[in-house]
């Protein structure tokens, strides 16, 4: 089928189906059975993992239509948010780096809707400095037991699995001793507590993890590779938030573009000015993805550019929200008449944060994008025990 005809059904299968009212953050429990039902008719209309290997339940397909396929979906707003981390950063880490066995588990049902994941990495004193994480694996006769807490877990309270980053081996330096595992969110000794953030909505959650069994089956890579392990999820993670995986389209945004031109006076030329600036910055993120999409498949690793990709788009948030309150004026902190646009406000700082902080992303920039002089690291050789870090003593 050529992309012409592959993107004017995708058109139709669009129209016929998916919803233009707005994608919900954090859903509650009816709206993730919507969501579900949602991403079956996806999966089975042959849209959702477009580009993923037809082995493992993907289509099989190229950027080409990937892309045709986010293009024609910019005009409606699908409910995907629950998907979102799972689809962008846990499903591109088993594609790269799963057993085949883990692969025929996990990857279908993750394109299909049927069960959600969350990526369980940060912790109360490891965020930037993720490598400093806490979270203990011990192994045993038939798997490993996991005990500690992470915090900041997108979507967890709704999650079935989850991608987990522990230490394993606590007498090798900070970057050596860890180990990444796939995660049943059921299992005995999870527990997940919604944090609400100043949108009003708990977008993530604290988990504990008491004793929790892990069969070996799940260990992801190697032991004490999971340093490696991370940094391929981190990289889909800077990718595919500023691709806007899951996103579901920008249609219903109210600080986007789009909704900003056909609500605002663009007669006035400071505005019109502001709005020619919005445009050319959001268009310029655009062909930048594109084009690390389009290397990626290519075989070529995007490798740091993926963090000014991510930057970009945090400063683009926040461009967008300061335009929009100032267009909007005093109406921009006013919850009433649903709230969104001062939701959508008061969610732009997030993305300056979630997926690493924007002076993380120049720090990364800056050591392996332009060469400048690295960070000085002094624990580098010293062993994870003998290091004052995070929250430990
Ligand atoms: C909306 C949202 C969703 C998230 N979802 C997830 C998730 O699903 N899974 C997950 O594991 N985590 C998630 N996170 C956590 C996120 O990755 C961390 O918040 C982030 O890495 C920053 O860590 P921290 O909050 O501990 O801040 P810290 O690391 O304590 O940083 C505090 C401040 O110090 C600055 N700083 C720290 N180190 C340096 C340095 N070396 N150089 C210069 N400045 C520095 C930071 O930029 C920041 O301004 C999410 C966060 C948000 C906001």
């Amino acid at each position: 089928m050529n992309l012409e005809e592959y993107r004017r059904r995708a058109r139709s299968w669009l129209e016929a189906n998916a919803q233009r009212s707005r994608d919900e953050d954090d859903p509650g429990a009816d709206g993730v059975a919507v969501a579900k039902a949602f991403m079956a008719d996806l999966y089975d209309a042959g849209y959702s993992g477009i580009s993923w290997p037809a082995e493992w339940g993907g289509q099989g397909l190229g950027q080409a239509e990937e892309r045709a396929f986010a293009e024609e979906a910019k005009d409606f707003t699908l409910p995907t948010y629950v998907f979102s981390i799972g689809l962008g950063m846990c499903g591109p880490t088993l594609v790269d780096l799963g057993t085949p066995g883990q692969k025929a588990r996990h990857l279908r049902p993750l394109l299909r809707g049927e069960e959600i994941w969350c990526q369980l990495f940060s912790e109360p004193g490891a965020g930037s400095d993720v490598a400093a994480l806490q979270t203990r694996a011990t192994e045993t006769e038939d798997g490993w037991v996991v005990s500690g807490q992470k915090v900041w877990t997108s979507v967890a309270q709704h999650a079935d699995w989850g991608l987990l980053l522990t230490r394993t081996d606590v007498d090798v330096p900070k970057h050596k001793g860890l180990s990444m595992f796939v995660v049943d969110m059921h299992a005995p000794g999870v527990t997940v507590r919604p944090l609400r953030d100043m949108t009003g909505r708990a977008h993530f959650n604290e988990i504990f993890f008491d004793d929790v069994h892990i069969p070996a089956e799940n260990l992801v890579g190697r032991v004490n590779d999971g340093w490696s392990c991370a940094v391929t999820t981190l990289l889909h993670e800077r990718l595919s938030i500023s691709s806007g995986v899951g996103m579901g389209g920008q249609k219903d945004n109210p600080v986007a573009f789009e909704t900003l031109r056909h609500t605002v006076d663009t007669g006035d030329p400071l505005v019109k000015d502001q709005l020619v600036e919005l445009y050319i910055r959001s268009r310029a993120l655009a062909l930048f993805n594109q084009r690390l999409a389009q290397e990626t498949k290519a075989g070529i690793f995007p490798g740091a550019r993926g963090s000014a990709a991510k930057l970009l788009l945090a400063e683009l948030s926040m461009f967008q929200a300061d335009l929009a309150t100032s267009l909007a004026g005093p109406e921009a902190v006013a919850y009433e008449d649903d709230g969104r646009l001062a939701g959508s406000i008061a969610l732009a700082p997030a993305l300056s944060l979630g997926g690493g902080t924007n002076e993380i992303m120049r720090n990364i920039i800056g050591d392996r994008v332009l060469n400048l002089p690295p960070e000085p690291r002094v624990d580098k050789n010293v062993p994870f025990k003998d290091l004052k870090t995070g929250t430990r003593q």
